[in-house]
């Protein structure tokens, strides 16, 4: 497949005296992936444009970052723009209304919205409240997620698609939401489940609504390629599609079969794959069709993908398509074969869960830190009876401005910084002269990193300087919290400082995060259209905050952490768009993230035994005399205050 993108090692940052904000764009892409909610603004912040038809409301995100700070809210957050999110629900909906109307198709569009993708209680009452005028329903796949929509999904007209694994209490849930007056489809995963299903609804005398799930031949690609194929994990094949049907028929319930369904992966990258699983699943529709069973829905699932990395290609990260595009395929797919066959138009039913969610959030972390690989310079002035491998390493520094060989002085002092560190462990040379040799090291190959900067060939051994002398920026977040795909199956996820991009960016860093753990980092960025480790950013600086923003974290992202390091959930501002209000919009909810009590509690501790356990403690050591009263009231007050405060590092304001 081709790559729209290339990979090196590092993208090269412009000049700062002409850099522009079209170079700012071009370096981190916001306009690619923003999918017309992110841009550049003029004055150099990122804008969140949070309803495409009125392009004119911007709020900036400056404007943000000072509300969160004047409210009091510790960063990192999680920052919600419950406009983005009403907009992607009405998009979605009347994309396939209008390419409806234009093909002559009879079928409705009936979709619904897959909450495992971002299950948070807000998300789904704004999905369901945007998507009202269309009935535009939800879907489960667990039994804690088919409760939530019980309660959740109360249209009468919408529909509840069930899918996942079920036990008796799920199908017995289902049954209740038909009581309820609702539109519930139980779709059968695995054969077995519809012995029990026909069972258990004449026991109790409801009639289900039944949907089947199709185990595809057409593939998916990307990272969800299992997803169809013999040896996918959920659906009939054809066999038991047909075997199952007819099992219904002589079970008197052959005209309970309403729906077929599909899945063939989420992020599908590639539109052609859609394309053959559309026509495969309307010739399956087709064949029950006149096998007599009138099916009135053809269900398409999820798989819309996003365009994370801004190439519109086939890359993993990206897609091929616009949403029109995917529209249009299903919608035309499914009218020129059902034209064929002679049966009528089905429904559409489409389970998009990522492109619903994914940009309506993202997280602001701050940069905290920077790591750089040489630590500090120590003074490396000549001193008496130094060891020779100190001094071929100043000789090669002082000599740096005659020689031409940098090839040359690159190996040359690698190698003597290897036999340095060999002296060192033999007893050789001490702390002092292994510091300064690794000191005039970095000083080294910082010079021939410059060289090379501007040279017209660098040799390949050169290309990696530019990452071995890049500085790790500590960013105040979890990558298992906040960014999990980025570490699980290395998701490219855009990143950009949220304000001064009218200023060139002068470093190159990854980041790290401020968990423990040496996979907490994020070091694959593209910038200019090529993927590197690394991604320019400014300088950090005593007196301004660097704010980082990581975007399109609403899908998955947003639900999927864990609580590696017991960090636990991010604060949370729902922002929602205000013509009237100067800056365009008002924080409607802080939900405050997990504090340290309740991580703690989740593990089983007992915050307010080990607070007293705590005091007691220092209530000996005052009756002893060793701290004073005073002083001891104060330490148990501050053990209170950080358990019940918020697991990330607190910063100065
Ligand atoms: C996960 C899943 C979805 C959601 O897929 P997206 O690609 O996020 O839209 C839809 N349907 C089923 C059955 C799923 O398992």
């Amino acid at each position: 497949m081709q790559k729209k993108y290339t990979e090196q090692n590092a993208p090269l940052l412009g000049s700062a005296q002409n850099w522009s904000i079209a170079d700012a764009e071009r370096t981190y892409g916001v306009s690619s992936w923003g999918g017309g909610y992110f841009k550049i603004g003029e004055n150099g912040n990122i804008h969140v444009v949070p309803d495409q038809n009125k392009s004119d409301t911007k709020i900036d995100f400056a404007s943000v970052l000072k509300e969160i700070n004047d409210e009091n809210v510790q960063f990192p957050v999680v920052v919600r723009f419950h406009d983005v999110l009403r907009s992607q629900v009405v998009s979605l909906n009347e994309a396939f209304n209008d390419v409806i109307k234009e093909a002559n198709y009879t079928g409705r569009y009936n979709g619904v919205y897959p909450i495992k993708v971002n299950q948070m209680r807000e998300v789904v009452e704004e999905i369901v409240d945007a998507g009202a005028p269309y009935d535009f329903g939800l879907e489960a796949g667990s039994k804690p997620e088919l409760l939530a929509v019980l309660a959740y999904n109360t249209n009468a007209n919408s529909l509840t698609i069930l899918n996942g694994y079920k036990d008796e209490e799920f199908i017995k849930l289902a049954l209740l939401g038909r009581k309820l007056g609702r539109k519930v489809v139980v779709v059968i995963e695995k054969f077995s489940e519809l012995a029990m299903l026909v069972k258990i609804s004449k026991e109790l005398d409801i009639e289900p609504i039944i949907g089947l799930r199709s185990k595809m031949r057409s593939k998916g690609q990307g990272r969800w390629v299992g997803s169809s194929g013999d040896r996918a994990k959920f659906g009939l094949t054809i066999s038991e599609l047909i075997k199952g049907a007819r099992y219904l028929e002589s079970q008197g319930m052959g005209h309970t079969l309403k729906l077929l369904h599909f899945h063939i992966g989420s992020q599908l990258p590639d539109i052609r794959a859609i394309k053959d699983a559309v026509n495969e699943s309307a010739r399956i529709y087709a064949e029950l069709h006149k096998l007599g069973f009138k099916l009135e829905y053809v269900d398409v699932g999820g798989g819309l993908g996003i365009d994370y990395d801004g190439s519109q290609s086939t890359n993993d990260s990206s897609r091929n398509y616009s949403l029109r595009e995917y529209v249009a395929d299903v919608v035309y797919g499914l009218r020129e074969m059902c034209d064929l066959e002679g049966v009528p138009h089905p429904n559409i039913v489409s389970e998009s869960g990522r492109a619903i969610t994914a940009h309506h959030s993202c997280v602001i972390t701050e940069v905290v830190g920077e790591i750089k690989p040489e630590g500090v310079d120590l003074d490396t002035v000549a001193t008496e009876n130094e060891h020779v491998l100190l001094k071929n390493m100043r000789y090669l520094h002082e000599s740096l401005s005659e020689n031409d060989n940098y090839q040359e002085v690159f190996n040359d002092a690698s190698r003597w910084k290897e036999q340095a560190s060999q002296a060192f462990s033999l007893r050789v040379i001490g702390m002092e002269e292994l510091g300064k040799i690794e000191t005039l090291y970095w000083q080294i190959l910082r010079f021939v990193h410059a060289y090379y900067q501007q040279a017209d060939f660098v040799p390949e051994e050169m290309q990696d300087l530019d990452y071995a002398l890049s500085s790790q920026y500590l960013c105040n977040f979890s990558v298992f919290q906040s960014a999990v795909d980025s570490w699980a199956i290395g998701q490219l996820l855009p990143v950009a400082p949220l304000t001064n991009l009218h200023k060139a960016p002068v470093k190159n860093c990854s980041l790290v995060d401020i968990t423990c753990d040496s996979d907490g980092k994020i070091d694959r960025f593209v910038v200019d259209h090529v993927l590197g480790k690394v991604l320019p950013l400014p300088e950090l600086k005593t007196d301004e905050k660097c704010y980082l923003g990581i975007f399109l974290t609403g899908a998955y992202q947003d639900v999927m952490g864990d609580m590696h390091n017991l960090f636990g959930r991010l604060n949370e501002v729902h922002v929602f768009s205000l013509e009237d209000d100067p800056e365009k919009f008002y924080i409607e909810e802080v939900i405050k993230g997990t504090t340290v009590e309740q991580v703690l509690s989740i593990m089983q501790y007992h915050p307010s035994a080990m607070a007293l356990d705590v005091k007691k403690t220092i209530d000996k050591e005052v009756a002893l005399g060793k701290i004073k009263p005073r002083e001891g009231v104060k330490w148990t007050d501050f053990y209170e205050e950080c358990l019940g405060g918020y697991t990330y590092l607190r910063t100065e304001k």
